[in-house]
């Protein structure tokens, strides 16, 4: 990848997508001038956000550095490159299994489902008990394999396909037959639209009392995707996750759908992948999920992913079993690596341990940094670049049971953001509540979410009386809406205006600089004091003022309505000269509260 930093640089090769961070890198150029520019033209990226080749060009033309960007080359062997092409490997791919992810609305049996078609398994031995969150594994259906994914929550698909929208090759949405499609249903279907991934709709809770296929499939139909029974091309299977009805059949489907896709990957090339989780354990270090695409991964190669590498140690799957190798499409826990690597970052297989830590020393130029609690402090960065911006930040801090949820948590908050409001995140990291973490938000103003961890009671009660707001959560979508509710708090209220009515100017009794007292006919609706008056002669407004009295004759009145001859004392900020025939409009100004 460090090939074109030594040419001329007229002309610079670079994937079709890439980190701003690496593209940085590449036209030698701060990360944060490119972060800056990037903001300029609407494009809200971090230093390890992608973008892609044509977001690249256009910034590169309006920095005007007189670069030009080109494809990287045919024979480039790095992963982006693979995973454009894994639908279409090269002539020696191999068949391997789908990648699949299940997603739906809360309560629907996402969950319920993973667990059946685990139990399922039928080739589940009697190795490695599952005791604890799984992010990904494979099982066997027939003799083939299947490779599911586990996400936090089916917003994280958002942040998936930020980090490579072929990860999944397939997405099940479950839809519960007694509830029909609800607001994560569209979100889930909005997604794999987008992404180009396969869908298979699974109407579950067919068990149930008040279950009503038919609806789910009209509702379906209404969403673009006709039942195959009905002509059009969605595959939909009813199942129960409880009485397992219908499970081998969605199992068969997505099997077919796979055949059809002809998914292949090259099993010849250095062995690159996903990383999908990744955390510390006592006495093994970083422990690392990852998910194969291309090539075959061995126990003692050396492995680069993000800004950390490791010689491999162990090589188990997901349900620890050891592994000697593992081809595309295998979950696989790694062990060996020096630090954690994050959520999303490509692994790649590379032939030596020097080229692995001069890869890792050129990427980790510009990137973040992790301070010693472990809290990434690209916010800092952020707090820089925002400055010229007019935006209304909420500060966070995240906290989440594995690394992979991290991300996912931030990646899904990102989605709230709009040109108004935005999430900033001055740390983040894997544990539960810490001191650390109380200190840092009491200083920055922010808001602690934690997501499956906990708090401990002496923390609770330094959050107490230092007045942070720590909010905990165990379902994604619940922590989405309350940052929602805290963003709209920043939303700028919407100024509503209600016209009250107008008068006619007939005459005019007084007038100094900061009062007039005129009288006329009420044209039009009720005026009534207080109130604001805006004067206007023809089209034009000439004035803003307070309305103190409505009056009528003598006497101070409550209101004139339409027809009455009325008097108004006007309380003006400058001199106002009234005219006879001038139109004086009353009306209340109101402030909103505005929702996200
Ligand atoms: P998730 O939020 O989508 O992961 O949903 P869960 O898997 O946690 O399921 C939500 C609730 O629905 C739980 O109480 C499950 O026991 C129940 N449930 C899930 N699948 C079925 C099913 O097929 N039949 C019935 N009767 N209940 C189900």
């Amino acid at each position: 990848m460090t090939d074109s930093q030594n040419e001329t640089i007229s002309t610079i090769q670079i994937d079709e997508t890439m980190t701003v961070g690496t593209l940085a890198e590449k036209l030698m150029i701060p990360v944060t001038k490119l972060i800056a520019e990037l903001m300029k033209n609407g494009v809200m990226a971090t230093v390890n956000e992608r973008i892609d080749f044509d977001t690249a060009q256009i910034i590169v033309d309006e920095l005007g550095l007189g670069v030009k960007l080109e494809h990287a080359s045919e024979d480039d062997t790095s992963l982006a490159k693979h995973r454009t092409s894994r639908k279409q490997a090269g002539k020696n791919g191999q068949v391997r299994p789908p990648v699949v992810a299940v997603m739906g609305h809360v309560d629907h049996g996402k969950t319920s489902l993973l667990d059946a078609i685990r139990e399922s398994d039928t080739a589940k031995g009697e190795a490695g008990g599952i005791t604890q969150h799984i992010s990904a594994y494979q099982v066997t259906h027939g003799d083939r394999q299947i490779t599911f994914l586990d996400t936090p929550g089916h917003e994280a698909f958002a942040a998936l396909r930020e980090h490579g929208a072929q990860l999944t090759d397939l997405v099940i949405i479950v839809v519960a037959a007694d509830d029909g499609i609800k607001p994560q249903t569209l979100e889930a279907i909005r997604f794999a639209k987008k992404a180009d991934v396969k869908i298979i709709v699974a109407i579950n809770k067919i068990d149930k009392e008040g279950a009503d296929q038919n609806r789910v499939k009209q509702q379906l139909s209404e969403n673009d995707l006709m039942p195959e029974e009905w002509g059009g091309d969605t595959i939909i299977v009813p199942v129960s996750a409880k009485t397992k009805e219908g499970m081998p059949a969605l199992l068969d489907m997505v099997l077919l759908v796979a055949d059809v896709e002809e998914l292949k990957a090259d099993i010849d090339v250095p062995a690159a992948g996903l990383v999908i989780e990744a955390h510390m354990e006592k006495g093994r270090g970083p422990i690392v999920t990852a998910l194969v695409e291309a090539g075959v991964l061995r126990q003692g190669q050396y492995v680069v992913a993000g800004t950390t590498y490791g010689k491999v140690r162990t090589l188990e799957s997901t349900n620890s079993k050891a592994l000697q190798e593992a081809g595309p499409s295998t979950p696989v826990v790694i062990s060996g690596f020096r630090e954690l690597p994050e959520f999303g970052d490509e692994f790649r297989v590379v032939a030596t341990e020097k080229l692995a830590r001069t890869t890792v020393a050129d990427r980790a130029r510009g990137q973040s940094r992790t301070t010693a609690s472990g809290i990434s402090t690209s916010g800092q960065l952020m707090q820089v670049i925002n400055r010229n911006i007019k935006l209304q930040e909420l500060p966070v801090i995240i906290k989440a049971d594995v690394k992979g949820s991290v991300t996912s948590v931030i990646d899904s908050l990102k989605t709230l953001e709009n040109e108004e409001v935005s999430i900033r995140v001055i740390g983040s990291g894997v544990g539960n509540i810490n001191e650390t973490d109380l200190h840092l938000a009491h200083s920055g103003n922010a808001v602690i979410y934690g997501f499956n961890v906990q708090m401990p009671p002496t923390i609770k009660r330094q959050a107490g009386r230092d007045k942070v707001r720590v909010r905990l959560f165990s379902i994604i979508y619940e922590l989405i809406e309350d940052a929602k509710g805290e963003l709209s708090n920043l939303l700028a209220p919407e100024i509503v205006e209600t016209e009250l009515g107008r008068l006619v100017v007939k005459g005019v009794f007084k007038t100094t600089k900061t009062e007039v007292i005129c009288g006329g006919e009420v044209s039009k609706g009720k005026l009534t004091a207080p109130a604001l008056a805006r004067i206007r002669r023809g089209k034009e407004t000439i004035g803003e003022a307070e309305v103190m009295t409505v009056q009528k004759g003598p006497q101070e009145v409550k209101e004139a309505v339409e027809g009455d001859m009325c008097g108004l004392q006007l309380k003006t900020e400058s001199k106002i000269e009234l005219e006879e025939g001038d139109h004086i409009e009353l009306f209340t100004r109101e402030t909103v509260a505005r929702k996200l």
